[in-house]
């Protein structure tokens, strides 16, 4: 099943986001996580992929495993960043066998350990991979990644637009945004893309905080703008109760996105079920999401 006809079909889309665990402790706690989301309803879940393409055994062997034991879409992501056009070519063998049909196109972070001249530079971009996977002739279903609160890398709001235009321009078939906690931040970057004649879906990504510290890091590294209000709520309660305050925040965030129409809710879950399954259950109490 390809994304977009779900995301023509149904709003908001609900998707779990996995990534590959790296030991087999992780790998257990991940087959759990899967379990216990099964009957959440999502209606697509994507597994990451490691920089250079590190992972990607691992994250098709992990797609393969959720789109088996959970019946739904699955969509791997795939990072452009030296990567060759030759193993590229040799995924598309791969998904095609394997029967997925969704790809996330990503250029990647640039590896902090290689100089950008020691990498094979045949994809500079995402729009580069989107062109390739989109002329494969794989008739696979293309996401691509934007941000709410600009890429960190951009000049500018304008500039980051435009570069995420191209992306769709190349043949991207919906978007997925960066991590947000602050909604008027997607609701503007949505009228941004409006004004620039984009009209794919925008899939709001959200992730409810399990760990300050993790979340302060996260935040940092992906400059995503952490409220004031919610800072400290995480900061000043009881560590114990800090993934009770992120369910709270989350399910008002994602009804607030609910009532204001958006496209899909793609949960990042970091491979644990509790948070997203409480947020799921919150809407779906609430009558913001059907039970
Ligand atoms: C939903 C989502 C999922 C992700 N999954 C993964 C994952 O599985 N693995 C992983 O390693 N990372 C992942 N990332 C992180 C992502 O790889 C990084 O954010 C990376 O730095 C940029 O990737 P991109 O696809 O947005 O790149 P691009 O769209 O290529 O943009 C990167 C930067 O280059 C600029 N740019 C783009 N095109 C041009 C051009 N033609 N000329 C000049 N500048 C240009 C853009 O404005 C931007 O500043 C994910 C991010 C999101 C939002």
């Amino acid at each position: 099943m390809k994304i977009i006809d779900i995301l023509k079909r149904k709003a908001p889309s609900v998707s779990f986001e996995f990534f590959p665990p790296k030991n087999p402790e992780l790998e257990h706690i991940l087959f759990d996580t899967i379990e216990s989301l099964k009957g959440e309803g999502a209606d697509f879940a994507s597994v990451t992929f490691g920089a250079g393409g590190s992972s990607s055994d691992k994250t098709l062997a992990w797609i393969c495993r959720i789109k088996e034991s959970c019946g739904i879409a699955a969509m791997m992501h795939l990072t452009c960043v030296g990567f060759r056009k030759s193993q590229v070519d040799g995924l598309f063998g791969m998904l095609k066998n394997a029967g997925v049909h969704n790809i996330l196109a990503l250029r990647g972070d640039m590896p902090k350990d290689m100089p950008p001249d020691g990498l094979s530079m045949e994809f500079p971009h995402a729009s580069d991979l989107v062109r390739y996977v989109k002329n494969s002739g794989g008739d696979f279903c293309v996401g691509v990644a934007g941000y709410p609160e600009t890429h960190p890398e951009s000049l500018s709001e304008k500039d980051d637009i435009d570069m995420l235009k191209a992306k769709l321009d190349a043949g991207g078939d919906f978007v997925i945004t960066q991590l947000f906690f602050d909604n008027d931040k997607f609701y503007r970057f949505r009228d941004r893309l409006a004004s620039s004649g984009v009209n794919v879906p925008v899939v709001a990504g959200i992730m409810p905080v399990v760990s300050a510290s993790q979340v302060v890091n996260f935040t940092k590294m992906c400059r995503a703008t952490l409220p004031e209000n919610l800072l400290k709520r995480i900061t000043e309660c009881p560590e114990e109760d800090v993934i009770s305050v992120g369910v709270d925040y989350a399910a008002r965030q994602c009804a607030d996105l609910i009532k204001n129409g958006v496209d899909g809710l793609h949960f990042y879950t970091l491979n644990r079920s509790a948070a997203t399954k409480s947020v799921m259950e919150r809407l779906k109490k609430s009558g913001a999401l059907p039970a």
